[in-house]
């Protein structure tokens, strides 16, 4: 049904860079073989999904939607299609993302525009795009996604599904290709709430592949869900308002569906209070330092020699390099890596790259405060819907700036979750989004499920 649905969708949402139908049917004859045997069979038995491209699946093409991976097929699985397949999970294909992940529209991809399935002439948001997408318009029934800024929460915001962003290091990051490191996080997409806690369950837990792996214990996400609950430990769950998300710059649409949303957490039984977060509108600068620091030093490794494309006209080694990449990168690429590699040059390091990584201490201690005083914070997920095809792309920092209350958690290491909160007067989808401290994965999928 999936595979039909593709081949009916694709010509107008464009979600995947590549479908994989072979690997899909081997996958769900193994299913089957499985049930007629009375084998016991994985918590994803049979559930098709759309796999990001910029995690590595083995010996399928992995291009991160650039030029330089275009012939890259990598020789192992990352954890995290692994642990889906080991579930059962039937991949229908790798999905369309911003290059590197480095976009919010999902257009800097070096082969596609995926289309917003609600509105075709309009971006899914990114970087995850594909993978929104591809839910939203029912390619798949979920789809797994990075975040490194807001790159599950934006898209999951503009195309109407559930998107979560777990807390730094609670899932594998081994096989994912990295962005910024310090940053980058995987999660899923779903229509439901209760599918996102399920695939949030197959996925997470420690690896000793990834340094950064937390050893924690898993709770079971979702046979704990109670419809309407919105009590923990015996009291009110409290939610804080992140004061700073709110005013300028916020759609008028977005702000009153936000506020709607708010007013029902209160019905259902939440206390409601106003938080400040005082350095959080810092978030976005220290961002554009520190993320295209550490991308600068991760793509180093694209030169050519070691992975993808190879620049054929070059007289030498050092032509052969800067040829490669001058081609194989794309403009949003290149200035990420002009600006990380300024920022950490000498003489540089210490007034950009140091004072942000102060910065981001500072957000972080924010957040700290906050979650002495409430369980969960709630902001919307970006400052509009979804916008037009083209109308950011020559204005780089208008496109930056979506990213203005999803970044502050990636700095924070915290989880963070999008769920739909109703339209705006065009009828796109507007996103909620709620934070949880660290590890309270639990906290926002219990808000969420009342809430949805
Ligand atoms: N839009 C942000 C950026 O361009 C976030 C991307 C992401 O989370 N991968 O960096």
């Amino acid at each position: 049904e999936a595979l039909k649905r593709i081949e009916t969708l694709e010509p107008k949402v464009q979600s995947f860079l590549c479908v994989t139908a072979e690997k899909a049917m081997e996958q769900a004859r193994a299913v089957d073989a499985k049930i007629s045997a009375g084998e016991e069979i994985g918590m994803l038995a049979g559930i098709p999904i759309g796999i990001k491209d910029n995690m590595c699946t083995k010996g399928i093409a992995t291009t991160c939607a650039s030029r330089i991976l275009e012939n890259f097929v990598p020789p192992y699985e990352s954890t995290v299609t692994q642990k889906l397949f080991d579930a059962g999970a039937v991949m229908v294909g790798k999905t369309n993302l911003d290059e590197f992940a480095m976009g919010g529209s999902t257009e800097t991809s070096a082969y596609k525009k995926t289309a917003n399935p609600w509105d075709l002439s309009r971006v899914p948001g990114g970087s995850s795009g594909g993978s929104a997408a591809a839910v939203a318009a029912g390619e798949c029934v979920v789809s797994i996604g990075s975040d490194t800024g807001g790159s599950i929460r934006q898209p999951a915001s503009f195309c109407g599904v559930v998107g979560i962003k777990p807390t730094y290091g609670l899932v594998s990051r081994y096989g994912l290709v990295a962005f910024a490191s310090s940053l980058d996080q995987i999660g899923p997409f779903s229509r439901s709430v209760e599918d996102s806690a399920i695939l949030l369950n197959a996925i997470a837990g420690y690896d000793p592949k990834d340094s950064t792996s937390l050893k924690v214990e898993i709770p079971d996400y979702a046979t704990n869900l109670k419809p309407g609950s919105m009590s923990y430990n015996g009291r009110k769950i409290r939610i804080g308002i992140i004061k700073e998300t709110f005013g300028e710059g916020l759609d008028a649409t977005v702000e009153q569906s936000v506020n709607t949303a708010i007013e029902k957490l209160k019905e259902l039984g939440a206390e409601i209070v106003e938080i400040s977060c005082p350095r959080f509108r810092y978030g976005l600068p220290s961002y554009y330092i520190i993320a295209p620091s550490e991308a600068s030093a991760n793509l180093a490794r694209y030169d050519g020699v070691k992975y993808g494309m190879r620049a054929e006209d070059a007289e030498n080694l050092l032509s052969m390099y800067t040829r490669t990449r001058a081609n194989g990168f794309g403009a949003e690429v290149k200035r990420r890596i002009m600006i990380g590699t300024y920022a950490l040059s000498s003489g540089y390091y210490d007034a950009y790259y140091l004072k942000a990584q102060k910065v981001r201490t500072l957000i972080k201690q924010d957040f700290e405060s906050a979650f002495e005083k409430v369980d969960v914070l709630v902001s919307p997920v970006a400052p509009t819907t979804a916008f037009k095809a083209g109308e950011k792309t020559t204005d780089p920092l208008s496109m930056y700036l979506i990213d203005l209350m999803t970044i502050p958690v990636n700095l924070a290491g915290l989880p963070g979750i999008s769920v739909p909160c109703g339209f705006d007067n065009e009828g796109m989808p507007i996103g909620l989004q709620l934070v949880g401290n660290a590890l309270r994965e639990d906290l926002l999928f219990q808000v969420a499920y009342a809430y949805e």
